[in-house]
């Protein structure tokens, strides 16, 4: 007799394939130019690639301390103190995982109860929902709405009805997947307050931290007053050094914070990575200038695909930082439907987008939202972007 009961998990109802893969394939399948998911189509710096290659080479093939290599967990101490003015002791405030992903999943799985809630600003990266499921707990949203011809914001008043007696942590991004908004000063204070003011924990997800354009400033949470020691910072050196597939990530917090993370974060993967550790440590001591540069010459390719989706008419929600911009598609596809349109793309002119619904807990507020990332070559971008005038001519 074939088992009869659902294979998955009641936890994980609900959560599909994630979209990532969905349009990734697509993109495959069609040919078409993928700017669906986030990652660079050029590879980072040198010293960082030929760190990997090198630590290969002489043997570090073997598991690194479960904290993560000690080269590394120095490297981002002294990052956090350059950028930020932030002192982690690298030995028992700092934890290398698997990915930004890993780091969340570890906080979320090491530091909630059954029934817990998380404040979460939606729209959101799509595996927090699902890391909040796995925990037992119920994320609780509070809509960033976007203001046209300007960025996102959010009403302090919903933040504070959010609230409840259940409420144990707010999960911040910032800058943000999918909106590009950089979180300003003042908002960030506000949401400090309310930290502070119900005693909840922080994990701030920083993965963006060195993709902001100009005029605007990553500021870590952690570095306002009284937050320090209730924030979990958490980044990756994915976006910085072009090396998405290489998921080495960390956090940095206060040490019950991070053992809390590890605690949990040692039965997924107990440790990954460790030639590219390394790297990744090579990478984080590089100078200011390169930073700098990553910003500039990824805020160029952000103009470039603004303008040209612009020109083949959406309504653009201007990105302040990250690799992703978001449009209204309904001035060009009056149903709305960001899904359907997303899906049909890649057979009508070759290229791939994202639907900002999947990023919803309530997918009606994302409906008509789509997301184009602009972390390719400029010469693919402009590519894109002539392929999406004809959507202009061929109105539909
Ligand atoms: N957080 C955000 C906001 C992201 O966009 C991503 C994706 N790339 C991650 C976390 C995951 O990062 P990593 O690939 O390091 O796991
Ligand atoms: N963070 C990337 C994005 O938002 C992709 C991550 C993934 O594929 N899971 O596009």
């Amino acid at each position: 007799m074939s088992p009869v009961r659902p294979f998955l998990s009641s936890k994980l109802d609900g959560f599909g394939t994630t979209i990532f893969a969905e349009m990734s394939a697509l993109a495959v399948a069609t040919g078409a130019i993928n700017l669906g998911q986030g990652f660079p189509d050029t590879d980072g710096p040198d010293v960082v690639l030929d760190t990997a290659i090198a630590q290969i080479r002489s043997g570090n093939n073997q598991y690194p301390p479960g904290r993560g290599e000690p080269g590394l967990r120095a490297a981002i101490a002294e990052h956090q103190q350059r950028f930020y003015g932030l002192t982690y002791d690298p030995d028992t405030e700092v934890l290398v995982t698997a990915g930004a992903t890993e780091a969340l999943a570890g906080a979320l799985l090491g530091m909630l109860e059954t029934g817990d809630e998380v404040i979460v600003f939606e729209p959101m990266y799509d595996s927090y929902q699902a890391g909040i499921a796995l925990a037992g707990a119920r994320a609780v949203p509070v809509l960033l709405r976007p203001v046209p011809g300007a960025g996102y914001g959010f009403h302090p008043e919903e933040l504070n009805a959010a609230v409840t007696e259940r409420t144990r942590m707010i999960l911040l991004n910032t800058p943000h997947n999918p909106t590009g908004k950089v979180f300003t000063r003042d908002e960030l204070q506000i949401i400090a307050d309310v930290a502070l003011a119900h005693d909840l924990w922080v994990v701030a997800d920083e993965v963006y931290e060195h993709l902001v354009f100009a005029g605007h400033e990553h500021i870590s949470i952690a570095t306002l007053a009284g937050m320090a020691d209730r924030t979990l910072v958490v980044s990756s050196g994915g976006k910085t050094f072009h090396t998405t597939g290489w998921k080495i990530g960390w956090a940095c917090g206060p040490a019950e914070m991070v053992t809390a993370t590890t605690t949990a974060k040692q039965f997924l993967t107990y440790v990954n990575g460790s030639p590219f550790q390394a790297a990744i440590a090579a990478g984080l001591g590089l100078p200011d200038q390169f930073f700098a540069g990553l910003a500039a010459d990824l805020e160029a390719q952000r103009d470039l695909l603004e303008q040209g989706l612009r020109a083949a008419g959406f309504e653009v929600y201007r990105a302040d930082g990250t690799y992703f911009t978001t449009v209204d598609i309904r001035p060009l596809r009056a149903d709305g439907d960001g899904m359907a349109f997303c899906r049909e793309l890649p057979g009508l002119i070759g290229v791939v987008a994202v639907p900002n619904q999947v990023f919803y807990m309530n997918p009606e507020h994302g409906r008509h939202l789509v997301r184009f990332a602009c972390c390719k070559r400029p010469e693919v971008i402009a590519q894109a972007v002539e392929r999406l005038r004809h959507l202009a001519s061929g109105s539909r």
